[in-house]
């Protein structure tokens, strides 16, 4: 039997339903959430995906700004922006939009981003927090991902989780998140000798390396939750994931799609932690 589809889209409508309630309960009370974009450059990835999160920020009813600078800006510039941006307070949630030009170093933005204000948990503070078990605001994709397995009710605890990919983004925050809810974690990487050894093993199997395809039916156990984040741009124009979908779909348990997949849940969750930051804010300053 095919596996089940986790249908993200569904998943996200649901979740942002109930963010939409406490962005307005704040409302009420005369704060709107508010989330501002620094996108430089024109790569044309990354302008979808900008403007996919100001669209969501808008049916939230959060507000949101986009500032749009060029691709030769200095680095000294961006920090400046960023800067005046912590210290705005509407400003609850601040994102810069990787990748950066060379000339601006991304942990230099990263770093400069207020703690409170990272809604893209990539500052090393809310990656230690995560690490530590501390509250803090988490990676979108990877919260994305587990709010998936908790929404079809998969168990995570003592199960075998894999995921494959150690980036900053969403390996090896994907991994801890797993590793706090008392999965016996595995992560691979490009270095991994014999990776369907691995692969096989896994009751969740969590995929983002950025190579189109490379998990195929022979790499997965039957009855597996299969997480896709791979986003891959086809010669033929068409979106794939790191999974092969087709055959992989014959024996896993579950599945996500590219597109509809973690794709909306990391926006959503980007929602999430716009209007938490907001909260946090608004709790720190002890509004009635
Ligand atoms: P990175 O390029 O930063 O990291 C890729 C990781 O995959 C690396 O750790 C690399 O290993 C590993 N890897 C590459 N090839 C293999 C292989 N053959 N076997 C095992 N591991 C391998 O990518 P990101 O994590 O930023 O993104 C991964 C994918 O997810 C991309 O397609 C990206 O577009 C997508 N993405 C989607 C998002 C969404 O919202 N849907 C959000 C973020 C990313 P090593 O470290 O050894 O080089």
């Amino acid at each position: 039997m095919p596996a089940n589809i986790i249908d993200g889209v569904a998943i996200s409508k649901g979740i942002r339903a109930q963010w939409k309630a406490r962005a307005e309960a704040l409302k009420a009370r005369g704060v709107t959430p508010g989330l501002t974009v620094i996108l430089v450059g024109a790569d044309p990835a990354s302008q979808i995906y900008v403007r996919n999160k100001i669209r969501a920020c808008g049916e939230l009813g959060l507000h949101s700004e986009l500032y749009h600078l060029p691709a030769e800006v200095e680095e000294a510039e961006v920090l400046a922006r960023i800067r005046a941006l912590n210290s705005d307070p509407n400003v609850h949630g601040i994102l810069v939009q990787l990748p950066l030009p060379p000339q601006v170093r991304a942990a230099s933005v990263l770093e400069t981003i207020a703690v409170e204000k990272d809604v893209d948990g990539l500052h090393v503070q809310n990656i230690g927090s995560l690490v530590a078990g501390r509250p803090g605001l988490y990676p979108c994709t990877p919260s994305g991902c587990v709010a998936m397995l908790d929404h079809i009710g998969a168990p995570i605890e003592g199960r075998e989780a894999v995921v494959v990919g150690r980036s900053n983004i969403v390996g090896k925050p994907v991994a801890m998140m797993l590793l706090a809810r008392s999965a016996t974690v595995t992560i691979c990487t490009s270095k991994t000798r014999d990776l369907p050894s691995h692969t096989r093993r896994a009751d969740i199997l969590i995929v983002a390396t950025g190579h189109a395809h490379l998990v195929t039916r022979e790499m997965v156990k039957p009855g597996a939750v299969v997480i896709d984040v791979g986003t891959n741009r086809l010669p033929n124009g068409k979106l794939a994931g790191d999974v092969d979908f087709d055959s992989v779909r014959e024996v896993a348990g579950w599945i996500t799609p590219v597109p509809g997949g973690v794709g909306p849940m990391t926006i959503t969750m980007l929602l999430a932690n716009t209007v938490q930051a907001a909260e946090r804010l608004v709790a720190a300053q002890g509004m009635p």
